[in-house]
């Protein structure tokens, strides 16, 4: 293989992974599976090495948004449970059947046409019915005045002769907002009317093997409480997110850089598109070749700080496509050729996405194809991805 190309790239440290995974379910207890959420690339992580991981730690499913990442991570071996959350056209069945993934199940409509076409194949369709307590969002509607259809209903799509039930689930909208008393208490409403829905359901008969609602939110805020037979953590197994640090938690992904030139300008110069900063005194300026398209939003322009091992360099300027400068004035370790981090354990994603005004999911899942995934073991490289040539 041809040495990748060491301009920008993301560091994933399988390590951090194996620890944040371990923290989990140990935080959640024994009868508890833990279900990792890695759709979207494993926001942005590299969907494939994180799921295998997950699969060698005793995870007990994944979880993906579509039939294409599932897809993906069954063609490349991983035997692990799939559900997808999102919607599958009814037309995909026998995708879904051919590769042996799980569907969840959010309204009436849907359970009728899958239950259709898995007649025609022949194969029972495995299932987990969606419970929309609040988020309005996906799932069969069940609050207020709701309730009773809403258990119709899913009583309905668990008796159809093509589908199996093996799940129930509900998501949290809030549950990562420990502080706000309105926001606890709307969380614990969403689970109150889960396990009503739940519990109407036994009555009639219909039990399901996997019980499913806490999120990483919900992990972090009421790990015991919410934990059911299953959780299902995203951004939390990647190390980041409101409550990640306080578990101890470590950040899987460093995104990385090197400085590809130094220039010393003088007092009054404007640097980069808009001219909108301008140099104080001499000013010693590095060009760093990562930009948007790269994944760095746009709107951190001028409102930043990188990590380097001379301190932090504050951006100057727009952010460009695939560029962008930072002082280096008085680094004089930083050199030409120098690594810089965007974000990682030095300097963390979630406070930059807090310079960004959005969320760190936002940041990891931004990182384009054109970075190279390198993955890493006890800080050595055990593989490396690149989705450009595929
Ligand atoms: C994305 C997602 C999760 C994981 O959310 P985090 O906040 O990353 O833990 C869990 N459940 C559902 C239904 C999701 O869509």
């Amino acid at each position: 293989m041809e040495q990748l190309l060491r301009r920008t790239w993301a560091e994933i440290d399988l390590d951090a992974l194996a620890h944040n995974y371990q923290t989990i379910a140990r935080r959640v207890g024994e009868g508890t599976k833990v279900l990792g959420v890695v759709k979207a690339d494993a926001y942005g992580h590299g969907a494939l090495h994180v799921a295998r991981t997950l699969e060698e730690l005793g995870a007990g499913y994944l979880a993906v948004s579509s039939l294409d990442e599932a897809r993906e991570l069954r063609t490349a071996g991983i035997s692990l449970p799939i559900l997808i959350l999102g919607h599958t056209p009814e037309q995909y069945v026998p995708q879904l059947l051919a590769y042996d993934i799980t569907q969840a199940v959010t309204c009436e409509a849907k359970a009728v046409a899958y239950n259709e076409v898995a007649r025609t194949c022949g194969q029972k369709l495995k299932i987990h019915i969606k419970v929309d307590t609040g988020m309005s969002r996906l799932g069969y509607l069940c609050a207020g005045s709701h309730f009773q259809t809403g258990v119709e209903g899913i009583l309905h799509a668990c008796s159809l002769p093509w589908l199996e039930a093996e799940g129930i689930f509900t998501h949290f909208a809030v549950s990562d907002e420990p502080d706000k008393p309105e926001s606890v208490d709307f969380t614990r409403r969403q689970f109150d009317l889960f396990l009503r829905v739940i519990a109407a359901l036994e009555e009639r008969g219909q039990r399901f093997a996997l019980r499913h609602c806490a999120n990483s939110g919900a992990v972090v805020n009421f790990p015991r409480e919410m934990a059911l037979d299953m959780v299902r953590p995203g951004i939390i197994l990647y190390g980041c997110g409101d409550g990640a640090a306080e578990l101890g938690l470590r950040p899987v992904m460093a995104l990385k850089t090197t400085v590809s030139t130094i220039k010393i300008l003088d007092p009054g110069s404007a640097v980069s598109y808009g001219l909108l900063y301008r140099t104080a005194g001499r000013e010693r300026v590095g060009v760093l070749p990562i930009g948007y398209a790269d994944g760095l939003l746009r709107s951190l322009s001028n409102r930043c700080a990188f990590y380097t091992a001379d301190g932090f360099a504050p951006l100057r300027g727009r952010i460009c496509m695939d560029m962008c400068m930072v002082d280096l004035t008085g680094k004089e370790h930083v050199q030409v050729g120098s690594e810089v981090e965007i974000f990682g354990s030095h300097s963390s994603v979630d406070k930059l996405a807090a310079q960004a005004g959005t969320i760190p999911y936002e940041l990891t899942c931004a990182v384009s194809k054109r970075v190279p995934r390198l993955f890493l073991r006890r800080g050595k490289v055990v593989g490396t991805e690149l989705r450009m040539y595929l």
